[in-house]
C-alpha cells in the first residue's frame, strides 16, 4: 500500500471541522454534563463503525476502531468541556448558553478527534492494532480524566501508547510545541479560611478582623517563589479568589482565599505548601485570626516520554517541516498527565495564534478563538503518530 497522505486527508475534511466545532461552540456544556456533545460523538462514532462505549466517567465516550491484524494499542484523547465563562466574542456563532464557553478550544478538540476517527475507519482493514478514540469530560479541573480512569479506560485493551493535544494560542499558526519531559506543570488548588470576629465598622477594636489578616496573608504568600525556591525551579502560586464581607460598615467574621500552585515537581509542590500553610497559619495568628487550608484536586505534571515525543516530532517535520517544531514548556496543567502517568505517550501544542483574524487572546478569555486551520495541523500529526504504530509498513515509504 502507498502511505496516506493524512494532511491531504485533514484538508479535505476542513469545512465539516469547521461546521461541527462551530455547532460545539454554540452549545457549550461544563464538565460532567457533555450530554448533547457526547451523544453526538456517540452517534458519528457509531455511524462509522466503531464499538462505542458511553457513560465512562460519567459523560465520557470510547470508540474502538479494531484492525484487522493485532499490534499495538494506541490511545488518542479529547477533551469536551466548556468553561463558566460569559462570551464577549461577537462571532456569529458564539455561545447560546449565557454563562457558558468554549473558551480553551475544547469545541475544536472533539471536532479534530472526531476527524481522525473519519480519517482512520478508512485505514481499518491496513491497520495492525487498534486505536481507542477517547472523548474525556471534564478535563477544566473537576478530573474527568481521573473519572475515565476509574471507569476503566486504560484497560480491555490497555493502551500501549497515548497521544493528546491542543490548540494553543499563545503558539503562532503554524508552530507546534513538543517537548519531551514535563511539558505542563503539576496543579493543584487551595482554599485558605481566616476566622475572625465579626462587629461594627466603626469599633474595630471589639472585632477581629479576617479581612486585615487575610490581606497580609496574600502578600506574604508571594514571597515563597521569590525567597524559598531556587531561582532555576519554574514555579508558581496565584491566589485567584478573595471573598470577605457583605457591606461597607460591617466587620465580617471571616475570610476565603482561593488559590493555585503549579510547578513541574511533586516535591517542590509538597514543600510549596508547607509554606502555605505556616505563613497562613501564623500570620493569621498574628492579627489575632485562626487560618485552615483545604488543598485539592493534585493533577499531575504533564510528562512525555521519549520515544512517542520522538514520533510526534518527527509527524510535525513530516507534516509541517522542520521549522515548525518550537519546544517552549508552559505552567498550565492539564488533567492529561493522569494518563500519562501511566501509559507512555505525548502531549503537544498545536499553534493557533492568529492576529489578522483576531485570534489573540489567551485561553479562558471571554473573547478567546483561534485559527480553525491549526484543526489540520493537529489532525495530521496525530494521525501520522497513530500511523507509526499502527500502520508500521507505511514507515519506509516515502510520503
Ligand atoms: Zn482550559
Ligand atoms: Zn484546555
Amino acid at each position: 500500500m502507498t502511505k496516506p497522505d493524512f494532511r491531504r486527508e485533514a484538508e479535505a475534511l476542513f469545512d465539516e471541522m469547521v461546521a461541527t466545532r462551530r455547532d460545539f461552540h454554540q452549545y457549550p456544556e461544563l464538565g460532567f454534563q457533555e450530554t448533547r456533545t457526547s451523544g453526538i460523538v456517540a452517534q458519528q462514532l457509531t455511524q462509522l463503525g466503531l464499538e462505542v462505549q458511553r457513560g465512562v466517567g460519567q459523560t465520557g465516550v470510547v470508540g474502538l476502531l479494531e484492525g484487522t491484524k493485532p499490534g499495538p494499542t494506541v490511545l488518542l484523547r479529547f477533551d469536551m468541556d466548556a468553561l463558566p465563562i460569559q462570551e464577549e466574542s461577537n462571532l456569529d456563532y458564539a455561545s447560546r448558553n449565557p454563562g457558558v464557553m468554549h473558551a480553551c478550544g475544547h469545541d475544536g478538540h472533539t471536532a479534530m478527534g472526531l476527524a481522525l476517527a473519519k480519517i482512520w475507519s478508512k485505514y481499518q482493514d491496513q491497520m495492525a492494532g487498534r486505536i481507542k478514540f477517547v472523548f474525556q469530560p471534564a478535563e477544566e479541573g473537576l478530573g474527568g480524566a481521573f473519572a475515565m480512569i476509574a471507569d476503566g479506560v486504560l484497560e480491555n485493551p490497555r493502551p500501549d501508547v497515548a497521544f493528546a493535544m491542543h490548540v494553543w494560542t499563545p503558539e503562532p499558526f503554524g508552530s507546534v510545541r513538543v517537548v519531551e519531559g514535563p511539558c505542563m506543570a503539576s496543579s493543584s488548588v487551595f482554599t485558605i479560611t481566616v476566622q475572625g470576629k465579626g462587629g461594627h465598622g466603626a469599633a474595630p477594636h471589639l472585632a477581629t478582623d479576617p479581612i486585615l489578616a487575610a490581606a497580609h496573608i496574600v502578600t506574604a504568600l508571594q514571597s515563597i517563589v521569590s525567597r524559598n525556591i531556587n531561582p532555576q525551579d519554574s514555579v508558581v502560586v496565584s491566589i485567584g479568589q478573595f471573598s470577605a464581607g457583605t457591606t461597607f460598615n460591617v466587620i465580617p467574621d471571616k475570610a476565603i482565599l482561593k488559590g493555585t500552585v503549579r510547578s513541574y515537581n511533586e516535591e517542590l509542590h509538597r514543600k510549596i505548601y508547607r509554606r502555605i500553610l505556616e505563613m497562613a497559619t501564623r500570620m493569621a495568628e498574628a492579627f489575632s485570626c485562626k487560618a485552615t487550608m483545604e488543598t485539592i484536586a493534585i493533577v499531575a505534571a504533564v510528562n512525555n516520554a521519549p520515544e512517542p515525543t520522538a514520533v510526534v516530532r518527527q509527524a510535525v517535520v513530516d507534516v509541517l517541516g522542520e521549522q515548525a517544531v518550537s519546544s517552549r514548556r508552559t505552567m498550565a496543567s492539564e488533567d492529561m498527565g493522569y494518563i500519562l502517568e501511566e501509559i507512555p505517550g505525548c502531549y503537544f501544542f498545536v499553534g493557533a495564534r492568529n492576529e489578522a483574524q483576531g485570534c489573540t487572546y489567551p485561553h479562558h478569555h471571554p473573547r478567546f478563538n483561534f485559527d480553525e486551520r491549526a484543526m489540520i495541523h493537529g489532525v495530521a500529526i496525530m494521525a501520522e503518530a497513530a500511523a507509526k504504530y499502527v500502520l508500521p509498513q507505511s514507515e519506509n515509504e516515502t510520503g
